[in-house]
C-alpha cells in the first residue's frame, strides 16, 4: 500500500506515489474501511497523494500495538533505546534531502527552511533524547523515573516534522511508545517516517502513524487505553482536548497559538532588528506559534525603523517553494488563506493602515504578500488575535514599562523579543514578560536542549530539553 519514489532533489519524489496507508504494529495498510483524503501541493494545488484515513478500529488496532509493544520496549535498558533513536537521527540525516523535498511539497515552505532549519533541528532532537535515554536513573528525576505508557500524540502542519520529533524523540527516550496524528493538510513526511522507522528496525508497535482529519484525533486522544496526551494546535482544539482528558487520570501537555510581541528599544541596532523582525514574522510564511506577530517600537525610532522595515520587505522574494532563492512560500491551505485575508481585511476596516511591497504572486496556490500593519492598537483585532500568516501588526510605546504592559497585554504568553543594547534592561524586561521564552537581540532561535511552552492560553507544559522528558515520566 504504501510507496514512495525515492528520488533526491526532484520534484517527482512524491508524483508516483498514489497511496500511503496508516503504519501500525511495524507495517503499512490501507486501514479497515479503505477510506482516503487528498493532500495537495499548496503552491500548485495539485494533488499529491492520497492517504488513508484512520477510522475508530484502526486507531485501536494502533493503541493495541503500542500496547503490545509498551512491555518490552519499556524493559530496553536505556542504553538500547539510545541506540535505535541514534539509527534514526543518522538515517534522517542520510535522507533529509527527500524529506525536505517531500516537506515543502506538502507544506508549502521555501525549500531553504526545509533543508537548513527543519531537518537539520529534527535530527538535532533524535540525537539529543538518544543522549538521555541511559542517564535518566541518575538525572534528578526520582530515584526509579518510569515512562507513562501509550502516548497519543496530534500535531499540526506548520512544522509537520518537527514538532513529531519534538513529541516522538523524548517519548521514545523515557520508554514510552506512540500513536501520532500528523495534520491532515501535512501527513507525508510522518509517513515517510514511519519508513525511517522501519529501516532503523524499531520493534513494531514502539510507533504507529494514524492519519486523518480532527475526529481521527478526537477518537485517539480519548482512547481509554493511552496514558498520556501531547497536543500542538489550536487555542480552541486544546480546550477540547483538556476537557476530554479531564479527570481521566492521563497526562497532558498542550502547545497551543501566540501572539509574542518583538520589542524594539531606541538604542537597538536597526539593520540587526530588522532582521529579526522580518525572520520573526516571515520565516516560514508566519505560520509560527512564537511568531512575533506584535512588533512594539520604541516612539523615537518608529520612523526610521519601519523605512528599514519597509525596504527590506521590498526584497522578499514569495514564490515556488522548490526555489532556493525563495523566502516566503505558499500558504498551507485554502481555509488558513480565508483566515488570513479576512484578519487582513478586519484590520484595514478598523483604521490600522496595511501596507505590503510590490510582490508578484504565482496565479495558482495559496499566496499571501507580505504585509505590515501600523497605526494598530491595542483596540484593534490583528492586535489580539492569532493571525498565523505573514502579517505584522505595528504598536508603539514610550517607557519600558509601557513595553512591558503592551507586551503582557494578550491572552497568549508564548514568547517574546527584545533588541537593545543594555543587557541591564534585557533582564529587567524580560524578568517582566509573561512568555515562556523571551529571545534577546535575536529570535525564532531553537535548541533541543531549551524548553519550550507557554503562560496562560498558550497552553502548559514544556517541550524540548530535560523538561521534555519530564513530561513523559511517572
Ligand atoms: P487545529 O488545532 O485544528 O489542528 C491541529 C491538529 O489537531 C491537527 O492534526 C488536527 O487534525 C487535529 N484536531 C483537530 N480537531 C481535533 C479534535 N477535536 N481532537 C483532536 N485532534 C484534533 O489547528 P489548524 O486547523 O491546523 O489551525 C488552526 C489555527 O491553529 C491556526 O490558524 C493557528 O492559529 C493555530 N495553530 C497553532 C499551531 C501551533 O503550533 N501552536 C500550529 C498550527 C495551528
Amino acid at each position: 500500500m504504501f510507496e514512495y519514489a525515492p528520488a533526491p532533489e526532484s520534484r517527482s519524489v512524491v508524483d508516483i506515489a498514489s497511496s500511503y496507508g496508516l503504519f501500525i504494529d511495524g507495517s503499512f495498510d490501507g486501514g479497515k474501511d479503505g477510506d482516503v483524503f487528498k493532500t495537495i501541493n499548496p503552491a500548485t494545488e495539485e494533488v499529491l497523494a492520497e492517504v488513508a484515513t484512520a477510522g475508530p478500529e484502526d486507531v485501536d488496532r494502533a493503541v493495541a500495538a503500542a500496547r503490545r509493544a509498551f512491555g518490552s520496549w519499556s524493559a530496553l535498558p536505556g542504553a538500547e533505546r539510545a541506540k535505535y533513536l541514534f539509527r534514526i537521527a543518522r538515517i534522517i540525516q542520510e535522507r533529509s534531502r527527500e524529506l525536505a523535498v517531500l516537506e515543502s511539497l506538502d507544506n508549502g515552505k521555501p525549500i531553504r527552511d526545509s533543508r537548513d532549519v527543519d531537518l537539520p533541528l529534527v535530527a538535532a532532537h533524535f540525537f539529543y533524547y538518544a543522549g538521555w535515554a541511559d542517564k535518566l536513573a541518575y538525572a534528578g528525576f526520582g530515584p526509579d523515573p518510569r515512562p507513562l505508557g501509550v502516548a497519543a500524540q496530534v500535531i499540526p502542519w506548520n512544522f509537520p516534522l518537527l514538532m513529531l520529533a519534538w513529541k516522538v524523540a523524548p517519548a521514545l527516550a523515557t520508554g514510552n511508545t506512540v500513536v501520532l496524528k500528523p495534520a491532515e493538510t501535512t501527513p507525508l513526511s510522518a509517513l515517510f517516517f514511519a519508513d525511517v522507522c522501519r529501516q532503523a528496525e524499531l520493534p513494531p508497535g514502539v510507533v504507529n502513524i494514524v492519519t486523518g482529519a480532527g475526529d481521527t484525533g478526537a477518537y485517539l486522544v480519548a482512547h481509554p487505553d493511552v496514558d498520556k496526551v501531547a497536543f500542538t494546535g489550536s487555542t480552541e482544539v486544546g480546550r477540547e482536548i483538556a476537557r476530554t482528558v479531564s479527570g481521566t487520570g492521563k497526562r497532558l501537555t498542550l502547545e497551543l497559538g501566540g501572539k509574542a510581541a518583538n520589542i524594539v528599544f531606541d538604542d537597538a541596532p536597526i539593520d540587526q532588528a530588522v532582521e529579526g523582525i522580518v525572520n520573526g514574522i516571515f520565516f516560514n510564511q508566519g505560520h509560527v506559534c512564537c511568531a512575533g506577530s506584535r512588533l512594539l517600537v520604541q516612539e523615537s525610532l518608529f520612523e526610521p525603523l519601519i523605512d528599514s522595515l519597509k525596504r527590506r520587505m521590498a526584497t522578499l522574494r514569495v514564490g515556488d517553494p522548490l526555489d532556493k532563492n525563495t523566502d516566503i512560500g505558499a500558504i498551507n491551505s485554502a481555509a488558513q488563506l480565508a483566515r488570513i485575508r479576512e484578519l487582513s481585511e478586519i484590520g484595514a476596516s478598523e483604521g490600522a493602515e496595511r501596507w505590503s511591497p510590490e510582490c508578484p504572486l504565482p496565479d495558482r496556490g495559496f499566496w499571501f504578500a507580505p504585509t505590515i500593519f501600523t497605526g494598530v492598537t491595542q483596540a484593534h483585532r490583528i492586535a489580539r488575535e492569532e493571525i498565523f500568516g505573514p502579517v505584522l501588526s505595528v504598536l508603539t510605546f514610550r517607557t519600558p514599562d509601557e513595553a512591558v504592559a503592551k507586551a503582557n497585554n494578550t491572552p497568549y504568553g508564548l514568547s517574546a523579543g527584545v533588541w537593545t543594547e543594555k543587557g541591564s534592561r534585557i533582564l529587567a524586561v524580560a524578568d517582566r514578560l509573561r512568555a515562556g521564552v523571551v529571545w534577546a537581540n535575536t529570535f525564532n532561535k531553537f535548541d533541543p536542549a531549551s524548553p519550550f511552552g507557554g503562560y496562560k492560553e498558550s497552553g502548559y507544559g514544556r517541550e524540548g530539553g530535560r523538561h521534555g522528558l519530564e513530561a513523559y515520566l511517572a
